[in-house]
Parts: structure tokens; C-alpha cells; sequence
């Protein structure tokens, strides 16, 4: 199977309008756009995403974050007295891609930049785009076994595979 990555824009860079930018940068590099889709992910969810990272003193706050999200507001209605009552939700929002190409999960990795956007170079998603470590707006599989793991778990009724009229073009 061609090798497949999955990259996801985190709550801040889809809150900031930067979905565009993501996908800019891999489709002009050449890659594959396999699956898209605007996500709300429950914490749960997000803990799995992360398990390997349970451990960590940021862990918490890496969850946190990756929950945090725009303040969505029910309004619920309580017939016995008629009142009204506001409840206030954080929802996070998360955009999900699979890419594909020849080397695509370490060259999405060189596309994102480095984990801490301080120490990402101008050109990178996260050099551009981000300052702290807890805010780098992006997400990128480290290999191609996490990668398979992290589309299971963010696509589990499968990805298309389509062959590209442009491959010829891209691919020599
Ligand atoms: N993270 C953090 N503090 C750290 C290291 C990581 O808040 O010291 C966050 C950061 O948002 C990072 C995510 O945890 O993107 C996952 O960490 P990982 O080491 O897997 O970095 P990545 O693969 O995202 O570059
Ligand atoms: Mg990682």
C-alpha cells in the first residue's frame, strides 16, 4: 500500500483560519488528499490519540488544550416551570486529514516543523504560525505504524484510495 500519514489541524489553527494553510503546503508539494473531515472529538478520544504520551508532565495540559474549543451555547427548556436555562460547552474542534505520498509521513513532519515552534525554521507550518510548544496549531504522525494506528482511529470506516491522473506528472 502507498504509504498514508495522518495530519490534523489542532483547535487553535482551525480557530485561527488556518486549515487553508495546511492544506496548501502539502497539496503544492505534491501529496495526496485522501480524507477530510471537521471533527469534534471527545476526551476520551483525544487520550487514546495521545496514549503514548500519558506519562508526560504536559499530558494534562496537552489534553486540555486539544479540548479546548469555541463556547457552543444550548439552550435548554425545563417545561415544569417554563425557565430557560444558558448551558455553556466547550467544543473542541479538530480538522482530520489522511495525505499520501512517497515519503509523506517524514516529509509531513519536515512540513509541520519542529514540535516547539521556537525552534522551527521560517518555511515550516509551525515557524510561521506558532510560538509556544502548547499551541502549535498542527499534528503529524512520527511513522508509518503510528500513522496506519492514528487513521484507524480518526477514520474507522476507511479512507478512499483513488489512483491521480497527475501522479505521471509528480512521480517519474
Ligand atoms: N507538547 C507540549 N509540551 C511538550 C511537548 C509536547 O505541550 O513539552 C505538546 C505539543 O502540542 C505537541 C504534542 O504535545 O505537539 C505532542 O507531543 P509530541 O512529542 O508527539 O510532538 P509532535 O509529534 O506533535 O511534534
Ligand atoms: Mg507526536
Amino acid at each position: 500500500m502507498a504509504e498514508r500519514t495522518y495530519i490534523m489541524v489542532k483547535p487553535d489553527g482551525v480557530d485561527r483560519g488556518l486549515v487553508g494553510e495546511v492544506i496548501k503546503r502539502f497539496e503544492n508539494k505534491g501529496f495526496q488528499l485522501l480524507a477530510l473531515e471537521l471533527q469534534k472529538p471527545s476526551r476520551e478520544h483525544l487520550e487514546k490519540h495521545y496514549s503514548d504520551l500519558s506519562a508526560k508532565p504536559f499530558f494534562a495540559g496537552l489534553i486540555n488544550y486539544m479540548t479546548s474549543g469555541p463556547v457552543v451555547r444550548n439552550l435548554l427548556m425545563i417545561t415544569y416551570d417554563n425557565a430557560i436555562q444558558l448551558r455553556k460547552k466547550q467544543t473542541p474542534l479538530e480538522v482530520a486529514m489522511v495525505w499520501q505520498g512517497k515519503g509523506v509521513v517524514k516529509a509531513g513532519r519536515v512540513l509541520l516543523g519542529e514540535t516547539n515552534p521556537l525552534a522551527s525554521l521560517p518555511g515550516t507550518i509551525r515557524g510561521d504560525f506558532a510560538i509556544d510548544v502548547g499551541r502549535n496549531i498542527c499534528h503529524g504522525s512520527d511513522s508509518v505504524e503510528s500513522a496506519e494506528k492514528e487513521i484507524a482511529l480518526w477514520f474507522p470506516n476507511g479512507v478512499l484510495s483513488h489512483k491521480r491522473v497527475t501522479d505521471s506528472l509528480i512521480y517519474e
